[in-house]
């Protein structure tokens, strides 16, 4: 259907890191990437399990897949027969990519492009040694590392502003640095150039049919559907866009954690950590209502309307529909961003926001199941769509939420909406910082279980 799919292009292309904290970037160039690792070093700060676990020996790619070899193949079956029994929708992989260890010698390049191939990440993708450097942190005597080194995104302000540092192949390193650094890393590129229109050199080989929402010739499109998940629309909304379907955070998810977890037991806890990580930037994603909601505060009466109004050529409702809730993901997202970094920048701890992160008094209790993405993660999230976007709309002045002839990160592109909403009145900034930190809440609150979980049952 025209109108939805014009829908996720407009979200496909001006999103693109996605995230509750990645999806910043949606924001325009001037923000960092640092999201996922900012909101992952707070979230994680307390966690005495974390804090006692001893710090790691970096290891690459290369060494961990050669190393174990034999049993990913295995592995890397039982997901691939996971997610095909489990993921709804799911393109099965071919069999011409499973994992194959031998015949022997097999060396370490080929190893690793076929361990690429066969969990469907981008055939670019850096994986790199790398540390992830935060709002405060000074680069620990390392040598840095060009973000070109580190994400296939090509060049502009939002990458330039993040620092890395790089790490060597033995150095020790502790665990939740790892997990900081690489909260961040699926934005970097991994799930870009995985359709079959993405005109990339996998998108024939990996089967997974044309991109389903966004427009593949727009280089950061690609990973939405990967990042975000629609699974509480109303039914007759899935009948009228069945693409909506077509949302795989929960294979990328279940993927990393069971790779995390035989990284573990089979003695490479950078690795470890490393896929916990990744992992983790996906139940963070889901935290965030505009990546588990279509249209926050748009009934389906109203969605299916503009629709039918749009394919009898009248584009203006459908338009402004969309500009308007990109505007608002973008700037609660760009809000979010520089109160949390000014934050950070401060030491301020007490900071509401950063508090949230922190407050383990509602956490829920692992374990961390299958469905816990989609039937509790996705339905928080989904539920307080509504309520959160009436809250924007009255903190921020209308040309930011209002207003469908602004572009929020386009019309300026170094908005700060931190500093806007300061010089408003206090109270809508009250209400706006307690749904920002209900949300972060939630958002620590998964994290802290999703690793716990993790920790128990990867000994
Ligand atoms: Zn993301």
């Amino acid at each position: 259907m025209t109108a939805f799919r014009a829908a996720f292009d407009f979200l496909g292309v001006a999103c693109r890191g996605l995230g509750l904290l990645s999806g910043l970037a949606c924001a325009g160039p001037a923000l960092a990437w640092s999201n996922h690792g900012m909101a992952t070093s707070l979230a994680l700060a307390d966690v005495p399990e974390l804090r006692a676990a001893a710090p790691v020996a970096v290891e690459t790619i290369e060494r961990f897949v050669q190393d174990q070899a034999v049993a990913l193949a295995q592995l890397l079956a039982k997901e691939e027969a996971w997610a095909r029994a489990t993921v709804p929708t799911y393109p099965a992989r071919p069999e011409a990519l499973a994992f194959r260890a031998g015949p022997a010698p097999v060396d370490a390049a080929e190893l690793r492009r076929r361990f690429i191939a066969a969990v469907r990440i981008n055939p670019e993708s850096r994986l790199a040694l790398y540390s992830q450097r935060l709002a405060g942190q000074d680069d620990a005597g390392r040598a840095p590392l060009n973000w070109s080194k580190v994400t296939t995104l090509r060049g502009d302000g939002t990458q330039i502003s993040t620092r890395f540092v790089a790490l060597t192949e033995g150095e020790r390193i502790s665990p939740l640095e790892v997990l900081v650094s690489a909260a961040d890393e699926p934005d970097y590129g991994l799930d870009l150039g995985l359709w079959a229109d993405s005109a990339g050199p996998a998108s024939a080989a990996y089967a997974m049919g044309n991109q389903p929402f966004g427009n593949p010739a727009l280089e950061y499109s690609g990973q939405a559907p990967m990042h975000m998940g629609f699974f509480h629309e109303a039914a007759i909304i899935y009948s009228a866009a069945g693409f909506l379907k077509r949302t795989y955070p929960e294979y990328r998810l279940h993927l990393w954690q069971a790779l995390a977890r035989h990284a573990f037991k089979t003695g490479h806890p950078y690795w470890g950590w490393r896929f916990a990580g990744w992992a983790l930037h996906y139940v963070q994603d889901l935290t965030q209502p505009y990546h588990a909601r279509v249209l926050p505060g748009v009934g389906a009466a109203r969605m299916l309307w503009i629709n039918a109004l749009d394919m009898a050529g009248m584009h203006g409702a459908k338009n402004d529909a969309v500009t308007l809730v990109s505007n608002r993901h973008t700037a609660l997202e760009n809000y979010q961003y520089w109160v949390m970094r000014r934050a950070m920048e401060r030491g301020d701890a007490a900071h509401p926001v950063l508090a949230a992160l922190r407050e383990r008094s509602h956490d829920p209790s692992p374990p961390w199941r299958d469905d816990t993405l989609r039937a509790v993660v996705t339905e928080e999230s989904q539920a307080s769509a509504n309520g959160l976007d009436t809250v924007l709309a009255g903190a921020m002045p209308a040309r930011y939420v209002s207003d469908p002839g602004y572009t929020v990160g386009v019309t300026e592109p170094r908005l700060d909406l931190a500093e806007v909403v300061a010089r408003g009145p206090a109270d809508a900034r009250a209400r706006l910082d307690a749904s920002l930190a209900a949300l972060l809440a939630r958002c620590g609150a998964h994290s802290r279980m999703f690793v716990l979980d993790l920790i128990a049952t990867s000994r």
